[in-house]
Formats: structure tokens, sequence, C-alpha cells
């Protein structure tokens, strides 16, 4: 299941509480040709031989992107943004399919499997930057919508710099913020009673209020629920948040006024709304 800001900030913590301080023993690649030739991992992978022996210093994400830091400056850099499964387990011999698995000194194990795209990557500290998916999320001139930084007047501000469509304000590699994925803007904008083809800079100030806290509504909630209802944790418990509107709304009315839930081709992709409600 796809794993965007609000599972990566799961899994992350999870990570931090059960993995830091951990010494690799042995890592196993598999079934990962296929990864290579679509760019999810990179061709020459000596570089994973950095993790052996080496201690786990810290976990943190950032976006949806996930980052495992070693005491000899390497990286190992978790995104599987679209699709991936990553698991901790004290029994090594009964793990599930994996495309990376590390073994701990301490017998316990840590496995990840993409299952759409997403990326794998170890990297030291000064070759960060060549990941694109670090490069994008990590990127401290972006505001994170988890971060304390992520105020209404900071928010508010960087709106009214965009006489653009509030999709592309919202999510992709333009936008002010990073973690909001399509499916995410469409549960936020549903909650924010807004219609998606509106423009930023044209929101009033109770509009970009409604907006703001949707924002933080919608992931604080994914993040107090344990993630999305397919997601599973790092111990393999599944998540209980379902969005307001999405795809999951295909075809039904909308819980507010009984409206037929509308399905809109934008930017790229499809969006659902009601009609009603969001103007
Ligand atoms: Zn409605």
């Amino acid at each position: 299941m796809s794993v965007e800001l609000p599972e990566a900030k799961i899994l992350a913590d999870q990570m931090n509480l059960e993995l830091k301080g951990k010494r690799v023993k042995s890592y196993l690649l598999k079934d990962y040709e296929r990864l290579q030739r679509i760019g999810m991992m990179d061709k020459d992978l000596t570089s994973f031989n950095q993790l052996v022996n080496r201690k786990i210093e810290t976990v943190a994400s950032r976006g949806n992107v996930i980052r495992i830091k070693f005491d000899n400056g390497a990286n190992l850099i978790l995104g599987p943004e679209y699709g991936g499964e990553i698991f901790y387990h004290t029994d090594a011999a009964n793990v599930p399919k994996f495309h990376l698995r590390v073994d701990f000194s301490d017998g316990t194990v840590l496995t990840v499997r993409l299952t759409s795209m997403g990326v794998i990557q170890v990297l030291k500290d000064d070759e960060l930057e060549r990941s694109y998916v670090y490069k994008r999320d990590f990127d401290s001139t972006k505001l994170s919508p988890t971060d304390e930084e992520f105020t209404f007047e900071r928010f508010s501000k960087r709106m009214a710099d965009h006489n653009k469509m509030l999709k592309s304000v919202l999510v992709g590699k333009d936008a002010i913020l990073v973690g909001v994925s399509n499916s995410t803007f469409q549960d936020i904008l549903y909650r924010a009673r807004l219609h998606p083809k509106r423009k930023a800079s044209e929101l009033n100030a109770e509009e970009k209020r409604s907006l703001y806290d949707a924002i933080r509504l919608v992931l604080k909630e994914r993040i107090r629920l344990k993630g999305k209802d397919k997601f599973h944790d790092l111990h393999g418990k599944q998540g209980s948040y379902t969005p307001a509107m999405g795809p999951n709304m295909k075809q039904q009315t909308c819980p507010e006024c009984g409206t037929s839930i509308e399905k809109l081709s934008l930017g790229g992709g499809h969006v659902y709304l009601c009609p009603k409600c969001q103007v």
C-alpha cells in the first residue's frame, strides 16, 4: 500500500524505537533487476556494503521519504510512496517476500519490499542530493505540514504568490508543500469545501484558513489512526483511516448533501469531488 507522509512518519517513529542502536550483520537483495531497470534501485549495489557492521544512529522522515542514518555517514533511503511494505521481525526464520533484507547482530530483521513505484538507495551524506526523492522531500525551502514551522501565516503567504490551480500548488514537484499526494489532495479539498479548480491566489482569508485546517486535520487523523486502511505498519498492524473523498467514493453520494460524487480529470490525474459542497 502507498506510503505517504503520515505512513512514512509512523514507520520512521517506530523504527526509531526499534532499530536505533542496532548493528547490521548482513544484508540480502532479491529480485531487484526490474527495480534497477526502472530506476528504483541503483545499478551499482556495492553501496549497500557500507551498511555492514554499522550502527543505526537515527531514523527520520520528511514528506514521503524515510532516512535511516548510520554511524559512518551512510544513509538508507526508503521511499515506497506508491506501494511498499517495511516490516520488523524478531523471528528471523519467518519473513515475507522482500527486495531488501537487513539482519541485525541481535538476530532481528528488517525487510523492505516495493510493490509499486518507489526507491531503495544507500547514499553517503554528501551524495544525498543525488536522490530525487530525498532532494524533493527533504528540501527545507518547502513547508512540511506536520512540522511546527507550518503555521497559517507562512502557508497563507506562500499561497498568495501562486496564480495557479490548487492542485499544482499543493501536489507534485512545484508544490509549496511536501507530502501531499493526489489522493490526499482530494480528501483535503472536500473537507475544506473547495473546488479543485480554484486558484490559490484567489482564495479569501476564510477559505485559506479552511484549507490550512483541512491539511492539518487529514494528516493528523491519518497518523492518529495508524495510517490509511490498507497500510501495514512496521509490526504488520493495519491502519484504519478512510479518506472522506477519493476513489473510494466512486459512484457514491456525498454524506453531507446527498449529491452524486463527480470525477474530474485534472493535472494528469483524476479528482473526485462533491459539486455542491465544493465551490
Ligand atoms: Zn456535498
